[in-house]
């Protein structure tokens, strides 16, 4: 019979592709492809026909470099007339970067591009592989959800509110400061007026440059010396990963640090190290240091997206004045407002 829908398929690698080996599991190349043609459910009727594109040398998503977000989104762009949606295999532990990446590098995005794998690889007996490769293989055909998305363990989530939360529990993935976009139970639930809106627009893909951005977790007694060392050229851009609402330390010379480093063009975002909470910097004293010190918030975005916002923000060339009130606007759901 004639499927009505088609998925592609690309596989990269991740724990739902590995076979056991003497380190442990390891990807293994052409597995997964054999392996779905055996799960009968994945020829239904009421799945999508799909295509598998499978990389040659599957990854440790913890491999996972922006060449290859610029990769995958080509392999999207490439495809993207052919299909009516797209599913990412892909390992757990950089999941959420990518699928933060990708919702910012695929401009005008009308179709669905769902991100999963799984904590057991699908060839084992109890693994989660097979339930997370089936509903987001729906999720992928069936339902108008056109972003970003991971599905995993019955939630679909928008990809860019992400984050990694549990590396052994079959619920890997939380999105602590945005609702579940849906869930599957005996029924489906959607909710779709928490979805973004298809762009009538034509797709385009922003790809992502070499850049010396990166993330510091501060911690109690963190020296400024080290920070100053952390800031050094050819540093562009660093998310600050604070306390609480947005504090860090009110020593004067951590301070000056920062103050510097923002005075020579270096973007500093505030992300909260607490998964659940919206920086505001103005709320206490060791957190307007920070604003007065030229530091931009970085709202409710996850540390993850912020990181990847700021390599997309800065692939583009834009002025600086412009990366910096693109950050704190939402571009892509990644942030209340
Ligand atoms: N280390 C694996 C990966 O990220 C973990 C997983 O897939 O669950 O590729």
């Amino acid at each position: 019979m004639q499927k009505s829908k088609s998925v592609f398929v690309l596989c990269t690698g991740g724990t739902i592709s590995m076979q056991k080996t003497a380190h442990g599991y390891a990807p293994a190349s052409g597995y997964l492809q054999k392996a779905m043609v055996n799960i009968p459910e994945l020829s239904n009727a009421d799945m999508p026909s799909y295509v598998i594109h499978e990389y040659e040398k599957p990854i440790d998503s913890a491999n996972m470099t922006p060449a290859h977000w610029v990769q995958i989104g080509k392999h999207i762009l490439d495809n993207y007339d052919r299909h009516d949606g797209f599913l990412i295999l892909h390992g757990t532990d950089t999941m959420a970067y990518t699928a933060s990446a990708l919702s910012f590098m695929l401009e005008n995005l009308s179709k669905p591009v769902i991100l999963t794998g799984s904590q057991l690889p699908l060839f084992e007996t109890r693994s989660d592989a097979r339930e997370n490769l089936i509903n987001a293989m729906l999720f992928a055909s069936q339902y108008r959800i056109p972003e970003v998305c991971i599905y995993f363990n019955n939630k679909l989530f928008r990809g860019n509110r992400t984050k990694k939360m549990d590396a052994n529990s079959f619920a890997a993935f939380a999105s602590p400061n945005f609702p579940v976009l849906g869930k599957v139970a005996t029924d489906v639930t959607i909710r779709h007026h928490l979805s973004r809106y298809a762009s009538p627009d034509k797709i385009a893909l922003q790809t992502i440059n070499a850049l010396a951005i990166g993330v510091l977790r501060i911690f109690p007694g963190i020296s400024p010396a080290l920070l100053r060392h952390f800031l050094q050229s050819p540093l562009q851009a660093l998310v600050l990963e604070t306390y609480g609402l947005g504090t860090a330390p009110e020593d004067p010379q951590f301070l000056d640090v920062i103050q510097q480093a923002t005075t020579a063009g270096i973007v500093i975002v505030n992300c909260s190290q607490c998964p659940t909470a919206k920086v505001k910097m103005s709320q206490y004293a060791a957190g307007t240091a920070l604003l007065n010190a030229g530091v931009i918030s970085g709202g409710d975005m996850t540390t993850e997206a912020a990181l990847t916002k700021l390599f997309y923000l800065f692939s583009k060339n834009l002025p600086l004045s412009d990366i910096k009130r693109f950050m704190m606007v939402d571009l892509r759901g990644e942030l209340t407002a």
